[in-house]
């Protein structure tokens, strides 16, 4: 909703010899307006808008789309007490509690009868919001009985990511033959960078009506996978699966951390769940541990 997968940049038209141009407004596209309110969202979720937050936002030149949306957004967000079989978020620190980007958080308790929310107030706006809903101070017991479900829901997670030195192993592997490995099996579909919550690569396409007099340049979703996406002149610098899924891994788990002072990766475990070749990116940083390394790098 905040990032969405196709956007109009511009709208031009042609009368006569005449070509006029429009910028499009934040809500041209096929995103409403806003302002959202974002309900039951995860850990994962509120911290890889954070990431975009970051990315989007923060540099030299803002994404104003982006921005507008993010600005009125209100969030509010779910500790996860049920993680699913590919999730590892406590292993990024991301979840299951959230940790960030959300006005209000809940956690939600349930003994016998008694059905209640155990609220955190994480902006202003969040205050506002709860003085408007009967609340009580949250007696000790339901502080500890909140804190518990975070607990059991940390571990019972389906995956687990070691990030002890994960950044180092992997600029110390750009040679290691575990690439291969993962490339006889990739199929370079594009599927996990289009499911990822913290992707954030787009191309431009323009397109024209069947009259030639009206013309929209487009912002849409492209794919550290796919061969054009490195095609620069003369040929693509990434063609082979092994050096895009290299390039792909290598930039969410550590030259991230370089540019943004982050991980790229929240541990959602989508990637893991969209593979169609069932890659997971969980085993293939484990692999990369106990692959032995090639006796001398290439340049
Ligand atoms: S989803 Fe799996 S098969 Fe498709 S590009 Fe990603 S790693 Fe390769
Ligand atoms: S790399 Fe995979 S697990 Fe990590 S944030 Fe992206 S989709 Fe989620």
């Amino acid at each position: 909703m905040l990032f969405p997968a196709e956007e109009v940049i511009w709208r031009g038209r042609r009368t006569g010899t005449e070509f006029t141009v429009h910028d499009a407004a934040p809500a041209d596209g096929s995103v409403p307006a806003g302002p959202y309110a974002f309900l039951g969202v995860r850990g994962c979720d509120t911290s890889a808008s954070a990431i975009h937050d970051a990315v989007l936002t923060s540099r030299t030149y803002a994404d104003v789309r982006y921005a507008v949306r993010r600005q009125g957004a209100f969030v509010v967000a779910v500790t996860c007490s049920d993680p699913g079989g590919t999730c590892f978020c406590a292993s990024m620190r991301t979840g299951p509690r959230p940790t960030q980007g959300y006005d209000l958080a809940l956690t939600e308790l349930l003994d016998g009868a008694s059905h209640r929310f155990l609220v955190e107030v994480g902006s202003s706006r969040g205050a506002e919001v709860l003085a408007d809903v009967v609340s009580v101070p949250a007696p000790e017991a339901d502080v500890r009985a909140a804190d518990e479900i975070a607990r059991s829901a940390a571990s019972r997670m389906g995956r687990e990511l070691d990030t002890d030195g994960l950044k180092e192993l992997l600029y110390a592997s750009a040679e290691s033959p575990r690439w291969d490995d993962v490339a006889s099996r990739c199929l370079a579909c594009t599927s996990c960078t289009m499911v990822c919550p913290t992707c954030f690569c787009t191309s431009v396409e323009d397109v024209a009506d069947l009259t030639g007099d009206v013309a929209e340049r487009r912002r849409v979703w492209d794919s550290c996978f796919s061969e054009d996406f490195s095609y620069i002149h003369g040929g693509s610098v990434r063609p082979e699966s092994r050096s895009r899924y290299r390039q792909w891994m290598t930039h969410k788990l550590a030259s991230w951390v370089d540019q943004f002072g982050m991980s790229g990766c929240v541990g959602c475990g989508r990637c893991i769940t969209w593979c169609p070749a069932a890659i997971d990116i969980t085993a293939e940083a484990a692999a990369l541990r106990w692959t032995p390394q090639p006796a001398a790098t290439r340049s």
